[in-house]
């Protein structure tokens, strides 16, 4: 039996795709720890997605690093001691995920980390030190691309790595193909009333502590999509929500639509009908990859190095005229480049992860 944990929204669209294959095989015990709790971060995705209820909430969110990771980490210890799975799956890189693979390595459970091999290079990510701390206690490392493969041969961890490709690329197209994606009926202002999609947009996401914490960053942001041709949407994450909700009362910003989150259904949608793709997201700059949709990604370092290519993803600061200058420069799509798999990713992952449980 294997005991999935998840925290966070992005990990709901992985686990989303991943057990829907894993469970016609094997049995998963499903964990929520609720670092991401509200309806529209953690409800919606389990109803749209249809994502087994989980088994265990343990309502842990908020806090610093340290505090949510440690009060995680004694939880998941206390859980994985009650319920004893053969192994632990985790996705990607929140406090959910190193606390996870933490408490299960000490108590001999083996660790598959999908999402392995990731690095931006920085320590000032915090996501940075969940994935290397994670990949490196890890017994199964998913790696989504061949750079994720390279960055772990370089610290030695090619040792029960596997190739498999991207479960974002397959929750995107698994999703799409069936034409779940479809425009936003969520589509809600931060005071609660219901907003028309506009005929064209740009869809914007942004919420890293990197851009979010100093309110000059954030301003240059907003001004910079305050000057763009067709209005942007902009679903706000809770995080800098309150941040928002202040600069926007002293500034305007009417080119833009403050919504709140939408629900992942919604949101391909926005990515895969906006002229232009403005993020720090992870998962968002791949699916405006996935899309064939040029994106802009508001970070100084690069995520994912497959996608910056032919301009079709470039690094901007939080500076209104980097952020312009990006977005002006014409992208190239070549229809055979595919880096992130052949949309089985999950596949690949089942038949390893049955390989090692019984
Ligand atoms: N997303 C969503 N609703 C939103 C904004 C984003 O469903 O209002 C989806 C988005 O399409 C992507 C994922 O959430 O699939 C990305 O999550 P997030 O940006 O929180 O995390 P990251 O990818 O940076 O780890």
């Amino acid at each position: 039996m294997i005991m999935t944990v998840v925290g966070a929204r992005p990990q709901f669209i992985k686990a989303a795709a991943l057990s829907r294959v894993l469970r016609k095989s094997r049995e998963e015990i499903l964990v929520h720890t609720g670092q991401h709790h509200d309806e529209n971060m953690s409800g919606v995705f389990f109803r749209e997605l249809d994502i087994p209820e989980p088994d265990h909430n343990l309502g842990i969110a908020g806090g610093t690093h340290a505090q949510m990771t440690a009060r995680m980490l004694v939880a998941l210890e206390e859980l994985l001691q009650q319920v004893r799975p053969e192994m632990l799956l985790v996705y990607g890189d929140t406090n959910s995920t190193l606390a996870a693979a933490l408490a299960a390595v000490k108590l001999h459970v083996p660790v598959a980390h999908v999402e392995a091999g990731n690095r931006v290079g920085t320590l000032k990510n915090p996501e940075e030190v969940n994935r290397i701390l994670t990949d490196h206690v890890s017994a199964l490392r998913f790696a989504c691309v061949q750079s994720a493969m390279d960055e772990l041969e370089k610290e030695n961890l090619l040792s029960g790595a596997h190739l498999v490709g991207d479960p974002m690329y397959d929750a995107f197209l698994y999703y799409r193909e069936r034409g779940a994606a479809r425009p936003p009926r969520d589509l809600v202002s931060l005071k609660g009333e219901p907003l028309r999609l506009p005929g064209a947009f740009y869809y914007m996401t942004c919420h890293r502590q990197e851009n979010t914490d100093d309110p000059a960053k954030l301003h240059q942001i907003l001004s910079a999509m305050d000057a763009l041709d067709a209005p942007v949407v902009y679903p706000v994450h809770p995080r800098n929500r309150a941040e928002v909700e202040r600069l926007s009362a002293s500034k305007g910003y009417k080119n833009v639509l403050f919504t709140q989150p939408v629900g992942y259904l919604s949101s391909i949608h926005l990515v895969s009908h906006a002229r232009q793709v403005v993020t720090d997201s992870g998962g968002v700059q791949r699916e405006a990859f996935f899309a064939g949709v040029q994106c802009v990604t508001i970070l100084d370092f690069v995520c994912w190095p497959e996608t910056m290519v032919d301009n079709r993803n470039r690094l901007a600061f939080p500076d209104r005229e980097s952020i312009l200058s990006a977005l002006s420069r014409p992208m190239a799509v070549d229809p055979h480049y595919a880096p992130f798999g052949d949309g089985d990713a999950c596949g690949k992952i089942t038949s390893v992860l049955e390989a090692h449980t019984h």
